[in-house]
């Protein structure tokens, strides 16, 4: 059975989202509700519109030179759905995977639907957004607790390991 995501807005070629060039997916739904963030009209599930993995897939599949990144809202917030659409770019694509997400690794290693999610993603960014930990210049991310995690070194070895850029 397939599962539908809540969504606001799918973008291709966006270059701050992770390297090179990637279609970002942008939900709907968010919990964290951190003070200065970029996208409040994200906060509520009922903003997005529920799209179908294979409505997904197209813009990802037509971008032939795209990584993809999830962000939002969280798109830990609906584990389910990002699962099945994850594992379907994995099984037809070889495109890397990025995902934003307020909740720390920690804690999504304790949950269990989180954590299927997490076998599919190559990079996470984790934490929420400090507005007194903001800094412009940081890579990838908004505030320095932000973490950029290499979530497959990470559960290979049983320890958080951050992402080195591979150039
Ligand atoms: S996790 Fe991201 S989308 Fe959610 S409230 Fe914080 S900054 Fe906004």
């Amino acid at each position: 059975m397939s599962v539908a995501i809540s969504i606001l807005e799918i973008v291709q070629d966006t270059t701050v989202d992770g390297p090179g060039l990637r279609t970002s997916i942008y939900c709907a739904g968010c919990p964290n509700r951190c003070p200065g963030c970029h996208n409040p009209q994200s906060w509520d599930i009922k903003n997005g519109h529920y799209t179908d993995i294979e409505d997904i897939m197209r813009p990802i599949e037509e971008a032939i030179f795209s990584d993809v990144t999830f962000s939002g809202g969280d798109p830990m917030f609906q584990p389910e759905g990002f699962a099945e659409l994850a594992r379907t770019i994995k099984k037809r694509t070889n495109k890397n995977i990025w995902c934003y997400t307020g909740f720390l690794f920690e804690e999504i290693m304790e949950n269990d639907k989180q954590r299927e999610l997490l076998k599919y993603i190559d990079i996470l960014v984790d934490g929420r957004f400090v507005e007194a930990l903001k800094d412009e210049k940081l890579l990838f991310r908004g505030s320095s607790n932000q973490r950029i995690i290499d979530v497959q070194r990470s559960l290979q070895q049983g320890e958080t390991v951050l992402w080195k850029e591979e150039r």
